[in-house]
């Protein structure tokens, strides 16, 4: 039992922005590999259906993601599937869904991503596999696989009011809000290539982000169905 520390974008993005290298063999110190990232993805602090291996700052290509995930909200996804060397062979069906990251606590966004994706890599014993993934499962496999690219989730960000953040407020009661006006943001956003894209009059919205007066404050339900994935970023 090995639960590894997760890499916070705010503290290292240089781990989380280095490339992985391939993996041709599943050996001894690739299995170690996979079950410290299920481990980490099964405790029950880190609340996730997906991680990458450089957010435990290890740079090889490995995921491990949870499926079945999505839709309603009711179904519990399964268990931990690892994914080693994971390489999209066909991408199609690109649609707006809901993106989160173990790696931004409280950062939401929605994001445009394929829900149809067929990957090859290799599985846990180390044989091929050849497998598509559909719906969320996509989502969240594609996520993963961006990660080993050093692509983050903010990055398919298309707008600024697509980001969201989630809060609890003084009652403990879970709070959406529109994340462009707060402070806490403003440092995630300054450093991604969405912050070059922001329009001037919105950038001075974020520069002055200490008054929370633009801030919407949305109940859950309000900005989107609330599936279970929102609370359970990848
Ligand atoms: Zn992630």
């Amino acid at each position: 039992m090995a639960v590894r520390d997760i890499v916070p974008y705010l503290e290292n993005e240089a781990a989380l922005r280095k490339k992985s290298e391939p993996v041709s063999r599943v050996t001894r110190r690739v299995k170690k590999l996979v079950r410290d990232l299920k481990d980490t993805l099964n405790d029950p602090h880190t609340e996730g259906i997906g991680l990458a291996a450089p957010q435990i700052n290890v740079h090889s290509r490995v995921v491990v993601v949870r499926l079945g995930g999505g839709g309603d909200g009711e179904n519990e996804p399964g268990p931990p599937l690892a994914l080693i060397d994971p390489q999209v062979i066909e991408a199609r069906n690109e649609e707006r869904d809901f993106d989160g990251c173990l790696s931004f606590p409280g950062l939401y966004a929605e994001t445009v991503r394929p829900h149809y994706l067929r990957v090859t890599g290799l599985d846990e014993a180390g044989n091929p596999f050849d497998r598509v993934f559909e719906g969320f499962d996509a989502v969240v496999v594609h996520h993963e696989i961006d990660h080993l690219d050093g692509v983050l989730f903010i990055d398919r960000v298309e707008s600024l009011e697509d980001l969201y953040r989630m809060r609890e407020d003084e009652n403990g009661k879970v709070v959406w809000s529109t994340a462009v006006t707060h402070q806490s943001l403003v440092q995630v956003l300054a450093e991604t290539r969405l912050a070059a894209n922001v329009e001037p009059e919105m950038r001075r919205d974020i520069d002055g982000g200490d008054a929370p007066a633009g801030d919407r404050e949305l109940s859950c339900v309000s900005v989107v169905a609330s599936p279970a994935h929102m609370e359970t970023p990848a």
